[in-house]
């Protein structure tokens, strides 16, 4: 291996990630007086939280009466009961808080007529612990929520002389011989440099895995590359058998077609050309809830009753409705389809599949976003140095399955509790711990490795497997018998990462170097995926399990842990307690236990 050289720096506090989590995160470090580093393989703005048209979730209580009460339930009942109840009452409680500083840092919400902010309904969020009707609790700016949410917090980050690296690319976390985290190590995409931060606490902030499968509307930078480097660090990652699927994304591209779509009137088609919805869900048919559609969408292929070439996915027809319709109500839909499936919406219909949305699972945090590290003995014992915030982190709010809008908020209440934490166990007075040199020739050398592969895989190729097979065996619909074959495939294109080539080798630019770290990144997260599904029998949530149709909360209750050595694609399996208590005692104000304690998730 060639001699690396690299620039050394040094800071309190260096944030991986720059998306609505990474920038909160570091506004709120700045804000403390701690120094703090943001570094981020996109341009900040360009992260996948400027996607996020829908809102952000927070019982301002705007539109009716609301109460943090509520939104915790409807978590819990969303996480379908194996969120972490002190977490969730945390998001919930904080909300209105970390919407309100929001507001004043600048984001531009949409108004009422009273000039409060705007709030707009969203699946499963309800008044009176599910029994009321439903409520207006998701605020949004337009249909650019995330968009103005980055923006704003960009401007205030740097105003707090925070200090931005971008299109810097994380290599691996740098970690003490007693497993402390001291830094991590980067390549500087536009000049080839290397770059070492060291630091007394590192964040991770760097988003979910969707591109693990074969269609995602997320980026594709997400790439679970937080994920991929706590896995090599030999700590666990959480649950990551829950991933939510939206039925619409278009095929191939991914990019989202909104369930509106389908509520003015369009329908799904097979290969016979039948409304096989109808056959499935005789009363709602095309609008039938999210999981279910995806499930039925998916069954259809299975039979062979797929559309296009490979019989694998499924026609949404809009033609049928008049042209004035489609231009006024969904002229942006009609856009994305022409642009990404080259279709005439009036003409023809869409080419779609159901496609990964959001990653419930990923690196355990307790609720102030400080890794876990569990052992037998001790569950939530804390990884020093390290944190973990938004779609990367698994806190755990979500649990089994997210609710829509609840993504935003936890970003900027994780981000901000994140640090809150800091401020208290960041001393801005002692020095940078030296970093430990084995762990930065071990990152250099597994970097060297990637960048002089030469086996007979491409890269592209390898990716490609590993998400059709993703797509195939660990998607909407799950059985024994595809989930064992799915993690049997897996295992043996994980294997291949060691016979990867990579044509080229020189370091400015060099995307196909680029992509292949990021392929090594998704590969734990698609392993993990697949070896945790594997083992719970039972359905809960974004996994549901045709031979185990029921939740079992007797047995399964609880969180999945995957661990992996080091760089090898060889996993252990184990399982953490789901944390039952609230913060808030009932009578201190908290939630009464008896509103939370489990129930079947009907709606
Ligand atoms: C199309 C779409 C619409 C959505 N709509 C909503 C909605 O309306 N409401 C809602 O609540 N949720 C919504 N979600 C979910 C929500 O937007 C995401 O979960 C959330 O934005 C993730 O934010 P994040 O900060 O964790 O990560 P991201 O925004 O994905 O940012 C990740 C950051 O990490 C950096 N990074 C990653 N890897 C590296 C590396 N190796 N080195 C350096 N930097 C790295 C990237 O540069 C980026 O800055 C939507 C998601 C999608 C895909």
């Amino acid at each position: 291996m060639p001699a690396y050289e690299y620039e050394t720096h040094e800071y309190d506090v260096v944030v991986v990630g720059a998306g609505g989590a990474g920038l909160r995160a570091t506004l709120g470090m700045a804000e403390q007086g701690l120094r703090t580093a943001c570094v981020t393989k996109v341009f900040p703005t360009r992260s996948h939280t400027v996607a996020a048209q829908g809102g952000i979730a927070a019982s301002l209580g705007n539109m009716g009466p609301d109460s943090w009460q509520w939104h915790m339930y409807d978590t819990v009942k969303g996480s379908d009961w194996l969120g972490d109840t002190d977490a969730m009452e945390y998001l919930a409680r904080e909300a209105p808080k970390a919407v309100y500083e929001l507001e004043h840092y600048g984001v531009p919400f949409s108004r009422t007529e009273e000039g409060k902010i705007y709030q707009r309904p969203f699946g499963g969020h309800t008044t009176e612990y599910g029994e009321g009707p439903p409520v207006q609790r998701t605020c949004a700016a337009a249909d650019r929520t995330g968009h103005a949410i980055l923006h704003t917090l960009y401007g205030q980050s740097l105003k707090q002389q925070a200090q931005f690296f971008i299109e810097y690319f994380a290599i691996d976390l740098i970690m003490s011989e007693d497993g402390a985290c001291q830094g991590v190590l980067c390549w500087k995409l536009d000049d080839g440099t290397l770059h070492l931060f060291s630091a007394k606490m590192t964040v991770l902030a760097t988003g979910g895995y969707g591109r693990a499968y074969f269609s995602a509307t997320s980026a594709h930078t997400c790439t679970g590359d937080g994920n991929g480097m706590v896995a090599r660090a030999g700590l666990p990652l959480q649950d990551m058998e829950f991933v939510q699927f939206h039925p619409t994304g278009i095929y191939g591209a991914g990019c989202l077609i909104t369930e509106g779509a389908r509520g003015e009137g369009g329908y799904l088609t097979n290969s016979e050309g039948e409304r096989f919805m109808e056959r499935y869900a005789p009363t709602y048919k095309d609008l039938a809830s999210r999981d279910v559609v995806s499930r039925c969408m998916t069954l259809e292929i299975r039979e062979g009753r797929g559309v296009g070439k490979e019989g694998d996915h499924i026609h949404l027809h809009l033609n049928h409705l008049p042209p004035d319709v489609l231009a006024e109500r969904l002229p942006g839909i009609s856009e994305s389809a022409r642009i990404f499936a080259g279709v005439d919406v009036t003409k023809e219909p869409i080419p779609v599949l159901p496609t990964v949305h959001y990653n419930m699972g990923g690196i355990p945090t307790n609720y102030w976003g400080e890794v876990l590290a569990p052992t037998k003995d001790d569950s939530d014992r804390v990884s020093p140095g390290l944190m973990a915030v938004g779609e990367a982190g698994c806190a755990s709010v979500h649990g089994a399955n997210r609710l829509g809008s609840n993504s935003l908020i936890d970003l900027v209440v994780f981000g901000r509790a994140a640090a809150i934490r800091a401020g208290q166990v960041v001393d801005p007075d002692t020095a940078v711990p030296s970093p430990n040199m084995r762990s930065v020739e071990m990152a250099l050398a597994r970097f060297d490795g990637l960048r002089h592969a030469r086996g007979q895989v491409a890269t592209a190729e390898l990716r490609l497997e590993m998400q059709k097979t993703m797509q195939r065996d660990a998607a909407v619909f799950r059985t024994s018998e595809t989930l064992a074959q799915g993690k049997e495939a897996m295992d043996g294109i994980a294997d291949k990462l060691d016979d990867l080539a990579v044509t080229d080798n020189t370091l400015i630019w060099n995307s196909d170097l680029m992509e292949t770290l990021e392929l090594a990144n998704l590969m734990p997260n698609a392993v993990a995926t697949v070896t945790a599904a594997e083992a719970r029998k039972e359905s809960r949530g974004a996994h549901a399990h045709e031979d185990f149709p029921d939740r079992d909360d007797e047995n399964w209750r609880k969180h999945s842990l995957v661990w992996f050595k080091g760089d090898e694609m060889k996993s252990d399996l184990g399982y953490r307690g789901v944390h039952l208590d609230s913060l808030t005692s009932h009578n201190e104000g908290g939630i009464d236990p008896k509103k939370i304690a489990p129930k079947a998730r009907v709606y």
